[in-house]
């Protein structure tokens, strides 16, 4: 069974562009014309992956996603129209998976879409796997002050519950789970964001250093999640 996408998107043009080429890959597809419907659409339909246009009438994109990720985390594409840096990064900052800027190919987003969907179902697989083991679950992993829970997917530090965005949280875990390995930033992109066709790494740069004001005891002079010069990160626990 193929996953259901929903498509928000006020520009008529695109959004039956956007609708045909999806539904010619297989995929059921639900669409709607502006922040507010598909906020509803969201909610009543709950797809697999939203493709979400940042600039839509009513309630903007990043409202929408900003809604939606207070109870939902199923990924979501934004639609930019500028190649701007704030509009990325807040984009992010919201809960967004990943963005495209218009004007783009249909081959490039199609491999977006298939680049979130197969991330999702690797997580998806992996708790499956996890759950038919002898243990059912994964243990709770202890990194000095910070206890991270994969089954009940909480955080706590020095017993209180750290609020993490789902990236940040799902970046820590990356790394709980490769305590002392050098990872690079084309691997946490790869895993944490399904994201294969860019290379744009600053992604990782930013939420690192969101998830050190969270995790550090002095983020300034970071001794847990450290640089490693020319490589990536190394978590250090
Ligand atoms: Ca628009």
């Amino acid at each position: 069974m193929n996953e259901r996408i929903l498509v928000v998107e006020d520009e008529p043009a695109l959004r039956d562009t956007l609708e045909w080429n999806l539904r010619h890959e297989g995929y059921p597809v639900k669409t709607a014309a502006d922040g507010i419907a598909g906020l509803q659409a969201a909610r009543e339909w709950k797809p697999d992956l939203l493709i979400l246009d940042l600039m839509l009438p009513g309630m903007d994109g990043l409202e929408v996603c900003r809604q939606l990720r207070k109870d939902t985390n199923f990924p979501i594409l934004m639609l930019t129209a500028r190649e701007s840096e704030t509009d990325r990064v807040v984009g992010l900052e919201v809960g967004a998976d990943d963005y495209i800027t218009k004007p783009f190919h249909m081959r490039e987003l199609l491999a977006r879409v298939k680049a979130q969907l197969r991330r999702v179902r690797l997580i998806r697989e992996e708790k499956t796997s996890l759950s038919t083991e002898e243990t059912p679950l994964e243990e709770p992993i202890v990194c000095g002050d910070l206890t991270i829970n994969p089954a009940r997917g909480e955080v706590l530090r020095a017993g209180k519950a750290l609020s993490l965005k789902p990236k940040e949280y799902e970046l820590l875990l990356f790394f709980a789970r490769h305590r002392g390995q050098m990872l690079s930033r084309e691997q946490i992109l790869q895993r944490v964001w399904g994201w294969e066709y860019t290379g744009d790494s600053r992604t990782v740069d930013v939420h690192v250093r969101w998830l050190r004001e969270k995790i550090e005891p002095d983020p300034a002079t970071p001794a847990r999640l450290v640089t490693v010069r020319g490589g990536g990160y190394r978590f250090e626990g």
